[in-house]
């Protein structure tokens, strides 16, 4: 398909007025906002927010930032408003979105394929502790978030993480977010294909570019050669996992559609096999896809999730073909199921070349500006230069000598990072929650963590792999409904009837190995306070009950 750079105004060739014009879909003719977003998208475009960033903004301060700017288009560089500290979640539905409204930021640094080295890891820790009061959390999509950033700030920060190679360009907003990667692509001995190439191809096409800038919601990619299929492939918007061909050898599975959130579906194969070099032409294709046919009616239904289950893989494969590659498609044969629950590559490993990968937990992704540059500094220590974060709030450090490991691996440990930790602490995640987050009802990340400490003191015998996913409202930013155990946030009575924070309870959900989403439990809600009991009794009653390897999720 021809580059467009704005087909809202470029009125496309294929335009058919008429049909589906409910849905806002530009392919068929409707170019007309439907909604607040959609008009100021057409307005301008969300990546033109820098230079008001850098003339105006970080110049005259947080108040002179014009509200489409502010909630709208400062996402497409990575900047989001944080919640003001003291508002409970009861008010979150209630209050106008200026009342949730800090004049701080969070911001997003993008992180394509999880990939980081030492210089870059120390810019963060520097940013962090230089203008974000020492925060970092390893969000569940390899990048890292940052908290209080002043507006008169960021210019200074683009300049720091730019001069080492990272950006926030796109890591919000509606464009194609952070490309998720095998975080051990390249170095595992049992890789299938090495999909960096392809990573690094769609960022230096697309990444910043008008052609996408104006999608009707976010685009999730992930791409992953690796076996164990660490990508979380099932629930990206589009996704490309490394199989075999029987004729022309290793290449990728081209998957569709998959999202979380309210309206949870997997993504679905399109049955054909893409070859590494043609990667990026295909993602090419679906974004197009999902820029002119998406949904841009309603904000609920605007994921691409939605049109295919509307059309189907059959029906979006042809499209795909025959008005967005101009050829057919390779077809091509299924992944392979992976044999392990945990793709976290936690412990040590041996790499390719001989080299050892050491993956550590720290506590549901929550860092800090000195230990990210005490974390470099170990790295560099033990020769190497390079780390990588994962889909799980994990890190790895890349290219240790054999010789390094133990040092290494202790020297982690001194920090609390462990190399083998209770399967507590290293299948708990955490989403931000209602310490910065205003769609928040609920506290997650210090919760989550004692939650931690309590199920290791409690059961320490438990050795299964356990996912514990812990979110602050009903979005999925933790995946909720992939995790054996799933938390999602919202005020409940207690025994007194008292609203306090606590939990709908979500359980059996699972990624890879028969993947589905938890049964949300009936009624099933537990207060905060007694998060710790319930989680210990499930866990219990898991262990004294399940057959030889059962799973939790059967
Ligand atoms: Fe915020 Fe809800 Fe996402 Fe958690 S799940 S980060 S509370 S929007």
């Amino acid at each position: 398909m021809a580059s467009t750079p704005n087909p809202a105004q470029a009125a496309p060739s294929r335009r058919k007025a008429g049909r589906h014009r409910g849905e806002g879909q530009w392919a068929v003719g409707h170019f007309t906002p439907l909604n607040a977003n959609e008009q100021f998208k057409k307005d301008d475009d969300g990546l033109n927010v820098r230079t008001r960033i850098e003339t105006i903004y970080a110049h005259r301060g947080f108040d002179s930032i014009d509200p489409a700017d502010l909630r709208g288009r400062m996402r497409w560089w990575g900047l989001y408003t944080q919640r003001k500290p003291g508002i409970d979640g009861g008010k979150t539905a209630i209050l106008e979105p200026e009342e949730l409204d800090d004049k701080y930021f969070m911001m997003r640094v993008r992180i394509d394929g999880g990939r980081l080295t030492v210089a870059q890891l120390r810019a963060i820790g520097e940013v962090s502790e230089q203008y974000a009061r020492g925060t970092a959390d390893i969000t569940d999509r390899q990048n890292i978030q940052l908290h209080w950033v002043r507006i008169e700030d960021v210019p200074a920060i683009w300049q720091k993480l730019e001069a080492v190679g990272l950006s926030t360009t796109e890591a919000c907003g509606d464009c194609p977010r952070v490309i998720i990667g095998s975080p051990v692509a390249g170095i595992a001995a049992d890789e299938i294909i090495d999909g960096t190439p392809a990573v690094d191809e769609i960022h230096r096409r697309y990444i910043g570019s008008k052609e996408f800038s104006n999608l009707p919601r976010k685009f999730k990619t992930a791409v992953s050669g690796s076996p164990v299929q660490d990508v979380v492939h099932e629930i990206n918007d589009i996704a490309f996992v490394g199989v075999v061909h029987p004729e022309h050898g290793p290449g990728f599975d081209l998957w569709v559609g998959g999202g979380l959130s309210t309206n949870p579906r997997l993504a679905e194969r399109l049955g054909t096999w893409v070859p590494l070099d043609e990667v990026a032409d295909v993602w090419a294709g679906v974004v197009g896809i999902f820029r002119d046919y998406g949904y841009r009616r309603l904000r609920t239904r605007a994921r691409l999730k939605f049109l295919m289950a509307d059309w189907g893989p059959e029906k979006f494969r042809q499209v795909l073909e025959d008005e967005y590659l101009g050829r057919k498609l390779l077809d091509g044969p299924a992944p392979d199921q992976p044999s392990n629950r945990w793709r976290d590559h936690i412990g040590v490993h041996q790499q390719q070349d001989g080299r050892c990968y050491v993956g550590f937990a720290p506590r549901v992704g929550r860092v800090d500006g000195t230990t990210l540059t005490k974390i470099a500094e170990l790295a560099a220590a033990h020769g190497s230069d390079r780390l990588r974060t994962t889909v799980e709030q994990k890190m790895i450090i890349l290219d240790v000598e054999r010789d390094q490991v133990d040092s290494l691996v202790a020297s982690l440990e001194a920090l609390d990072f462990q190399v083998t930790p209770s399967p507590f602490r290293r299948g708990t995640m955490a989403c931000t929650g209602i310490e910065f987050c205003k769609l928040a009802i609920v506290e997650t990340k210090a919760r989550a963590s004692s939650l931690i400490d309590e199920l290791e003191r409690r059961i320490p015998d438990f050795t299964e792999p356990i996912t514990i996913n812990v979110n602050g409202c009903p979005n999925a930013c933790a995946r909720i409904q992939t995790a054996d155990i799933g938390l999602k946030g919202q005020l409940v009575l207690d025994d007194e009837g008292r609203q306090v924070e606590g939990f709908q309870v979500h359980l059996g959900g699972a990624l890879g190995l028969e993947p589905g989403f938890g049964r949300k439990v009936r009624g099933l809600k537990v207060t905060a306070e007694e998060l710790p009991d319930y989680v210990e009794r499930v866990l219990r009653r898991f262990q004294a009950e399940r057959a030889d390897g059962e799973r939790f999720a059967t």
